[in-house]
């Protein structure tokens, strides 16, 4: 069981944070063995909300802001494309795209859904002439 790290959680007025006797009852952060937010730490979006508020910045800074852009090269740009309608000229309706270096390879349905394929180079020897041809 874990609390809850949403720093407002316990200012909330639910029935399920009610605790104490009669008299004496008061409003307590939640405690659960599961929270679907912030990464398993938090009850509520709202939590998820407050926590970010407070502490964002500050864990932005402690994990490593990012002060200068990162790139994604062409060799790893490749995507998946499926198309609904499949092409007149009996082409796969299953691609590799990359926008980087404008090409579209068909491939098959087997290999657009499996996971483990994320880019051509993978299983499917790309035509090299044709490369440097675009190149
Ligand atoms: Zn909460």
């Amino acid at each position: 069981m874990k609390y809850c790290q949403g720093p407002k959680c316990h200012q909330y007025r639910t029935k399920d944070r009610v605790r104490g006797p009669k008299g004496a009852k008061y409003y307590q952060t939640r405690r659960r063995n599961y929270f679907g937010y912030l990464g398993g730490n938090a009850c509520s979006m709202i939590c998820q909300d407050d926590w970010f508020r407070k502490f964002g910045d500050q864990a932005v800074n402690h994990f490593g802001r990012i002060v200068e852009p990162k790139r994604t090269d062409c060799d790893k740009a490749w995507y998946k494309q499926h198309h609904w309608r499949h092409s007149r000229d009996g082409g796969s309706g299953y691609y590799f795209v990359n926008d980087l270096l404008g090409q579209r390879i068909a491939i098959t349905e087997t290999h657009y859904n499996d996971d483990n394929i994320k880019q051509p180079i993978d299983r499917y020897p790309i035509d090299t002439q044709e490369i440097n041809l675009k190149n």
